[in-house]
């Protein structure tokens, strides 16, 4: 199944940084996380979901992202950030 990221228009999974680079939380912006700078070590220079190159900002849903107000993977806490 193709999936395309809404963000940035890029077919996942994509090499290519994601041009997000702010998640909202209510009146606050936050700079995400971008993929090599999580404390967990994937063990791959590529993002095993969303396929970014390290130093690179995943794309929209990727399960890998880190929430950077928890510290908890993004898609599975409960901060509801909003990619902006
Ligand atoms: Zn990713
Ligand atoms: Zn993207
Ligand atoms: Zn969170």
């Amino acid at each position: 199944m193709k999936k395309k990221c809404s963000l940035c228009n890029e077919k996942l999974p994509a090499m290519e940084s994601c041009t997000c680079r702010t998640l909202r939380y209510g009146s606050d912006y936050v700079p995400r996380i971008r993929f090599g700078d999580e404390e967990y070590n994937w063990g791959t220079r590529r993002c095993p979901d969303c396929g970014v190159l390290s130093g690179s900002y995943h794309h929209e849903n990727c399960i890998c992202e880190i929430c950077p107000m928890c510290g908890e993977l993004l898609n599975q806490c409960d901060c509801e950030g909003i990619y902006e």
